[in-house]
């Protein structure tokens, strides 16, 4: 397949093309490198794709339609995986209109464009926040999405019904993937996995809000590839599906593990939980097993270990560099 990948070089999207190129599709990665963190680290990511030949790297914004019509003009794309977003939840709250603006009008641009070109199939990145504070665990695909905490959980909402109204006026497939917080190699630096990781390592405090008792439904990278591949080749219609880990894990755990991980101990600062912020998260992944035989298949002990190998690979590197 010849496949539209947009925020490629982020997080999600590196370790994406890498297995997609792999299996033998083409990948060509719109993506303006936006300064969320460290444009640098992503053009790193995207160097380490960037002299296959079935990879194009295109620096520019979803949002500029003229651009993704050149796109689409010059490629014959066979699907659109559309992960450029504006992430994370606390910042959302302190500049809504840019996430309004980022997730849900680059979203439509995109899906405009499929329009016009007759590109009919479409992955969308949404997310575990728009169940918002769900009173009911685990959070299965029927509950309630309509009552989001933050302004990134209404931007995905939004986005989502936009995809849903795209499909019932042209038939679009798509399929809107709710990941559950994602990690592993690449990273986001400023996700708690890698700010405890690096805080730890290097014997500096960690910033913890609330009572350790938030839990999170942290999945590995590896699982999320798998879950949008696998919805890629087997779905059609709209699909909404929860692709997690289903195996949550309180914040005073996970910082164990970490310390575990990295052998050595947190020095711990405690400040209140943040607005936008969800008491816990927690897949009900049924529907992906039934659908696209979805399996988890990293548990979080180890995905952490795998984690801060490479973690302090990286940091090694970065030394050497320096
Ligand atoms: P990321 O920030 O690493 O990747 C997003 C990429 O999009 C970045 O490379 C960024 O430069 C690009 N981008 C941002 N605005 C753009 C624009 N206007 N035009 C073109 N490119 C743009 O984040 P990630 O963690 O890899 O997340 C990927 C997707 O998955 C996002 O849609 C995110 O909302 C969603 N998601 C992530 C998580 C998670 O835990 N990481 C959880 C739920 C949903």
């Amino acid at each position: 397949m010849t496949i539209l990948l947009t925020g490629g070089a982020g997080f999600i999207g590196s370790n994406l093309a890498k297995q997609l190129l792999e299996e033998g599709h083409q990948v060509i990665c719109l993506d303006n490198l936006d300064s969320y963190y460290a444009p640098d680290i992503k053009w790193k990511n995207v160097q380490q794709t960037l002299s296959l030949p079935e990879y194009r790297f295109h620096q520019g914004d979803i949002r500029d339609s003229e651009l993704v019509d050149t796109l689409f003009q010059t490629y014959a794309f066979d699907a659109v995986i559309h992960l450029a977003a504006r992430a994370g939840v606390r910042p959302s709250v302190q500049d809504p209109a840019l996430y309004y603006d980022v997730n849900v009008n680059g979203t439509l641009t995109l899906l405009q464009a499929m329009q016009r070109f007759c590109v009919t199939k479409m992955v969308f990145a949404s997310s575990s926040s728009v169940y918002g504070d769900s009173p009911q665990v685990p959070f299965s695909e029927t509950d309630s999405a309509d009552r989001p905490l933050s302004p990134y959980a209404a931007s995905k909402r939004a986005a989502e019904l936009l995809c849903h109204t795209f499909h019932n006026l042209y038939g679009f497939d798509v399929f809107c993937l709710r990941f559950f917080t994602v990690y592993g190699p690449l990273q986001r630096p400023e996700m708690a996995i890698s700010q405890f990781t690096e805080s730890i390592l290097n014997g500096q405090a960690i910033n913890v809000f609330g009572d350790g008792s938030t839990a999170r439904d942290y999945t590995y990278v590896d699982d999320i590839v798998s879950g949008i591949i696998q919805s890629l080749k087997n779905l059609k219609g709209y699909e909404v599906l929860n692709i997690g880990g289903s195996d949550p894990i309180s914040l005073a755990n996970l910082i164990r593990v970490i310390e575990q991980a990295v052998g050595k101990t947190a020095l711990i600062n405690r400040l209140p939980m943040q607005p936008g912020d969800v008491q816990q998260t927690y897949a009900d992944i049924r529907k992906a097993v039934q659908l696209i035989d979805y399996q988890p298949s990293v548990r979080v002990e180890d995905g952490i270990r795998r984690f801060v190998d490479w973690f302090r690979t990286r940091q090694d590197v970065d030394l050497i560099m320096k």
